[in-house]
């Protein structure tokens, strides 16, 4: 039996990696009313990759016995000012994130829980790539995305993402 309290974090984070996507799915929409493509389709993969990250959670509530709880999902709240700001804000997101996924690790600690902290190794280094994917964004939009044909090259590097399911929902 999972401990009651990592059970909650992990149920919350479900709904915290669904928010993730739908943020991301509405920074794709910024992007495409604006006619970046490219960053519009980088966002879309990138909220694919977030229902993978809740499926995950979902997936492992499950198959340790435990009561999956759904709550409503949030509204996503997309910066308007410009495109920097958007950025930005994702960024700062998976920051938020890496800190709620260490949360349910030292709680896992805490409880004894060495399957839940096993479990959660894979994220912990999938935030630190989620993190420096965000702050390689931000640097090349520093570099390049002040120039017209600067912002046009990035752009076409950024629709060459493609989907990939991650290796450990695979199984
Ligand atoms: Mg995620």
């Amino acid at each position: 039996m999972l401990n009651e309290k990592v059970r909650q974090l992990i149920a919350g984070q479900i709904n915290k990696e669904f928010y993730s996507a739908y943020l991301y799915l509405d920074f794709s929409n910024y992007f495409q009313a604006k006619g970046l493509d490219g960053f519009a389709n980088w966002y879309q993969v990138q909220a694919r990759e977030e229902q993978d990250h809740a499926m995950m959670f979902y997936r492992y509530l499950h198959d340790n016995g435990a009561a999956v709880t759904l709550e409503a999902i949030a509204k996503p709240n997309v910066p308007a000012e410009n495109d920097m700001a958007v950025l930005t804000a994702g960024l700062h997101h998976e920051e938020a994130v890496t800190a709620s996924i260490n949360g349910i690790y030292a709680a896992a600690g805490e409880a004894g829980d060495f399957r839940t902290m096993q479990f959660l190794g894979w994220f912990i280094k999938e935030q630190a790539e989620e993190e420096t994917n965000a702050h390689n964004l931000i640097s090349k939009m520093e570099l390049f995305g002040s120039d017209a044909k600067g912002l046009y090259l990035l752009n076409s590097e950024l629709a060459g993402r493609t989907y990939k399911a991650p290796a450990a929902s695979e199984e």
